[in-house]
């Protein structure tokens, strides 16, 4: 078996790995880079050009997941694409949103470059699509290698993908997994039967806060501050990545109000993509995990954000919980107008629910406030501002710890652990305690492009 990782393997860039399999292509995930622009967003195939794609896995509907599907259905237009039918729904409104997105930033000078697809070679994409349910065997080829879709907990339709091949070699990548509880999905669920080859995602490696804070711990403070701000008086912004992190905020305010946290009255607003995404989670609440599946998004009342500027002022200077994208306040969103809106009023609070990556305006504003830095830059337009109002972050993570990883591994019991998805500083985390816990298995981080031969 030939492993190939064509992304950024030392950062979480774009997710792209090749599998060789006695002749027969296959390509796990094929990501983006959320951290580039244009070209450079891609996934390097050089190392593969050559070599024939016979199918690919596409495991959820995030960006660094599926981003980079045209290009990949281009090259290689013969590729099935196997999926989730959630993830078929979530990433054909996914990729149509990236396309206008992208068109949207060369029209208005923000990117020099052109889109690198339309609605055109979206359709292209969409018809080598083919959907599977989880935990049933799919043939990739009659008597070949067959596959099981094992759902993974970090997402709606989000699955690890096990592979059977016809000498008889059991290899499992998790893809992105949560082995515990969020809000709406459960964890994840795992090959019971030992495995050879694991490729296991490595995003918390490098975080130990992460396996000490509980969710519950952190659901209880996180109700205990919004309900603080909203005595005040204040309004709080949580901004959110539209698709996963906030249908499980939602949830969660929802779980508030019937307990009675906060008071059932507060005004709960949502705006634009997410909205849409919400309805995706609700029309699937009976055919995907769930922890309730009598939970509705949309059971919990939101109002639309307003789009005129007398309106917004209206909601913002009343007390209300805002639930905007982006989760990384990526300049020109709603949640990065409506942050410059709440900073300088004492009452108002931004919390963060995710991952805030320090050079894009979350992580700048996370920074300066726990630092106690006075002032952020968070548009050039209105210049520096003084940071008054409360900032805080709640770990509310849909990956997995890395103890749960390691645990994973242990029990999956691989001769060959294949580390991807996460920076140096975490692979290498992984790298040390995985050797000393599975001292039988070979533990390989391999590097963007670097061949190897299992
Ligand atoms: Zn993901
Ligand atoms: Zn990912």
């Amino acid at each position: 078996m030939d492993f190939i990782s064509l992304g950024n393997a030392n950062d979480i860039g774009a997710s792209c790995h090749y599998l060789g399999i006695n002749g027969t292509g296959i390509v796990l995930d094929a990501g983006a880079d959320p951290n580039e622009d244009g070209p450079a967003t891609l996934p390097d195939f050089v190392p593969i050009i050559n070599r024939e794609i016979n199918h690919a896995f596409i495991t959820h509907a995030h960006h660094d997941h599926i981003g980079s599907l045209p290009a990949l259905n281009e090259k290689w237009p013969m590729a099935r694409l196997h999926l989730t039918p959630a993830t078929r729904t979530l990433s054909t409104s996914m990729l149509y949103a990236s396309a206008r997105l992208q068109q949207r930033k060369f029209d208005e000078g923000t990117s020099p470059f052109r889109a690198l697809f339309d609605k055109e070679d979206l359709d292209d994409v969409f018809d080598a699509f083919r959907a599977h349910p989880y935990d049933e065997w799919f043939d990739l080829q009659p008597g070949h290698t067959r596959t099981k879709f094992y759902y993974s907990g970090h997402l709606l339709g989000a699955t690890g993908v096990l592979l059977d091949t016809e000498d008889g070699r059991r290899i499992f990548y998790t893809s992105d997994t949560c082995v515990q509880d969020q809000t709406i999905v459960p964890g994840g669920s795992y090959p019971s039967e030992p495995v050879d080859v694991l490729i296991m995602e490595s995003t918390l490696g490098a975080d130990p806060v992460a396996e000490t804070i509980t969710r519950a711990q952190e659901e209880i403070r996180f109700g205990e501050r919004l309900a603080a701000v909203l005595k005040r008086g204040g309004t709080v912004l949580i901004p959110v990545f539209m698709l996963g992190r906030a249908q499980e905020i939602l949830a969660l305010l929802g779980r508030y109000k019937s307990r009675g946290i906060i008071d059932p009255e507060t005004p709960i607003y949502s705006a634009g993509g997410l909205r849409e995404v919400s309805r995706v989670y609700d029309d699937c609440a009976d055919s995907t995990p769930r922890i309730d599946s009598d939970f509705k998004v949309y059971g919990v009342k939101q109002r639309q954000f307003p789009r005129s500027h007398k309106a917004r002022r209206k909601a913002l200077n009343q007390p209300g919980i805002h639930v905007l994208a982006s989760g990384m306040m990526i300049e020109r969103t709603l949640s990065h107008q409506v942050a410059q809106e709440l900073l300088e009023d004492e009452k108002h609070a931004i919390f963060f629910v995710g991952f805030a990556k320090e050079d894009l305006p979350a992580g700048k504003l996370l920074h300066a406030a726990q630092s106690g830095a006075e002032g952020v830059l968070l548009s050039r337009e209105r210049g520096m501002q003084k940071i008054v109002c409360e900032v805080d972050r709640f770990r509310f993570s849909g990956h997995a710890n890395r103890q749960d990883l390691t645990k994973l591994a242990v029990q999956l019991q691989p001769k060959t652990i294949i580390l991807v998805h996460g920076e140096t500083r975490a692979r290498q985390w992984l790298a040390t305690t995985l050797r000393e816990k599975c001292p039988n298995a070979r533990v390989l981080t391999p590097g963007q492009g670097e061949l190897f031969t299992i």
